[in-house]
């Protein structure tokens, strides 16, 4: 049998209505004759809620039980999905992580699939079961507990599964009818892309487009599976959507093909460190070793000895990392300062900023898009606090309040309202 994966997020599952309304897709696949493995988030808002338990009883929590909790949410979607397609008369049960076993490594809290084995499923399959709900989200730690793949990681689990079982393709049904230019919540004139390359979604996504996880994306470019994003509100069919594939598939070649941003960052400084060979590695292995995943680096040019009690050249240095890390950046900070590896003056975070990139593969090959991106931000007077560049992104931080701003203009200078 031809075998589909279908995944539906949060609002896509927000109620029973919405259930019964993605069971139907099911169905129709069913009826044109594939197996289908489903693949459920929690009920929108379901996890934050559950999360926020969490950290209600226990500032520092125990990670293997903040999986226990927040890996909860898609329990309750996968069997009421399965009773929705029964109740259509389609053969059909649930499968949470540990019962497939979905077996991943026992980081908890973003663990990564380590193993999907089939027998179980496939063996349903062949006593004439048609669809497989699995809850999207979770899997089994070596030690036998349950782990969850990070916010967002049904995309991941329905991509490994694709993956995992062949699927002719990985439909990823959502609140939005495919991957646009820019988030359309920020931007109205953001344009829908009928296909896009891999590598500029990986890219999308990492810088702040959550509209797929990152990691899925990755999984389907490595494992080639033909990944799609669709809405689940709209009749939908093989047409729809948006595609993401290799670069050889696409014709249309913009230089630019989307904007990202993202709200949650945070830049720290530390002013007045020494500078001298092996000061950067002094401070970014501390943050490392705390789990701090630092993202844009600046160090100022060095002043020469600015008083008696600090003799040698002297910089700064500023780097931005997730907000939610703040804390435990300040903290390896200071306990650096506090065992002699650093010396600063001065910590300052600024938690008021955003990150915005542009992304795409034609950067390779065409100069001036930097001075674009710098040009269209001057224009609307948003000062520019760090610059970082790759091959086919670039991205800057800025005053939190300019964000919007600064997505339209750019959305706006290279003109990516047009096809
Ligand atoms: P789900 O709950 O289905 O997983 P998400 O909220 O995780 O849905 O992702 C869909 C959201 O991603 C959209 O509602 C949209 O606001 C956001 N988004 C961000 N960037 C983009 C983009 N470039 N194209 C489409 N959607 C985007
Ligand atoms: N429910 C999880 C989250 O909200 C996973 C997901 O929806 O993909 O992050
Ligand atoms: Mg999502």
């Amino acid at each position: 049998m031809p075998l589909l994966v279908m995944k539906f997020g949060g609002t896509s599952v927000a109620d029973l209505a919405r259930i019964e309304n993605a069971a139907k897709k099911v169905r129709k696949e069913v009826e044109r004759g594939y197996d289908v493995i489903v693949i459920v988030s929690a009920m929108s808002g379901e996890t934050n809620k559950l999360v926020g338990y969490v950290e209600g009883t226990s500032k520092l929590y125990d990670a293997r039980e903040y999986d226990a909790v927040v890996a909860s949410g898609e329990n309750v979607t996968a069997g009421l999905m399965a009773l929705r397609l029964q109740e259509m008369g389609i053969p059909a049960r649930s499968w949470q992580g540990w019962q497939v076993p979905i077996q991943t490594t026992a980081q908890h809290g973003s663990a990564r699939f380590v193993d999907i084995p089939r027998a179980n499923i496939d063996a349903k399959f062949a006593e004439g079961f048609k669809v497989a709900v699995v809850a999207g989200f979770q899997g089994v730690s070596p030690e036998g507990r349950i782990t969850t793949l990070g916010r967002g990681g049904s995309d991941t689990t329905a991509v490994a599964f694709a993956a995992a079982f062949g699927a002719e393709r990985c439909d990823i049904y959502t609140d939005v009818d495919g991957v646009y230019t820019t988030d359309p919540r920020v931007s109205s004139k953001a344009r829908k892309l009928d296909k896009i390359a891999f590598e500029e979604m990986l890219e999308l996504a990492s810088l702040g487009a959550k509209v797929l996880q990152t990691r899925s994306v990755e999984l389907a470019m490595r494992y080639k599976v033909r990944l799609r994003v669709l809405s689940s509100f709209e009749d939908t069919d093989e047409t729809s959507g948006t595609l993401v594939c290799d670069e050889e598939e696409i014709m249309e070649s913009k230089v630019v093909s989307g904007v990202a941003f993202s709200r949650e960052e945070a830049k720290i400084t530390l002013f007045t460190i020494e500078d001298r060979p092996g000061v950067a590695s002094a401070i970014f292995g501390p943050l490392a070793d705390a789990g701090v995943n630092v993202d844009m680096i600046v160090q100022n040019i060095s002043e020469k000895d600015y008083d008696d009690a600090h003799p040698g050249a002297v910089t700064d240095m500023t780097f931005s990392c997730p907000i939610n890390q703040v804390d435990r950046a300040r903290k390896a900070m200071e306990d650096a300062k506090a065992a002699g590896l650093i010396g600063y003056d001065e910590l300052i975070v600024d938690t008021d900023v955003a990150k915005v990139s542009v992304v795409g593969i034609g950067m390779r090959s065409h100069a001036g898009v930097a001075a674009k991106m710098f040009n269209a931000l001057a224009a609307e007077g948003i000062n520019i606090k760090v610059i970082s560049t790759s091959e086919i992104k670039i991205s800057v931080l800025i005053d939190r309040k300019y964000m919007e701003l600064a997505v339209q203009a750019l959305h706006d200078a290279f003109e990516l309202e047009k096809a």
